[in-house]
């Protein structure tokens, strides 16, 4: 697995389910939105997450949303299994480029 790659996907999935969240935002404020897997592995699964979940995970730059096998020990450990998601955290240097996005 490259996982400098796969750590600057799961930077642009986060990009993307921060623009769905918002765009939710704007209809109203739902209590469950439906998100990417943010697995960064050319995945198209969505995730179904409350709203307050998904903010919480987004307290954390290296924390991350991934279906239930989605995680991989080489760039994520699992902090909490939600059965419908998985919270993941990103580690080593998975982790820099989730902190700091795409510097090179
Ligand atoms: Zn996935």
């Amino acid at each position: 697995m490259d996982v400098e790659r796969n750590a600057r996907a799961q930077v642009i999935y986060r990009e993307v389910n921060q623009r769905i969240r918002s765009l939710q935002e704007s209809f109203g404020t739902p209590a469950s939105i439906q998100v990417m897997c943010e697995c960064g592995r050319g995945c198209n699964e969505h995730v179904f997450v409350e709203a307050a979940e998904y903010d919480r995970v987004r307290q954390q730059s290296t924390y991350f949303l991934v279906g239930p096998e989605h995680h991989a020990p080489e760039v994520d450990r699992v902090v909490e299994d939600h059965g419908s998601w998985l919270l993941v955290e990103a580690v080593g240097v998975a982790a820099d480029i989730a902190r700091n996005g795409f510097v090179n």
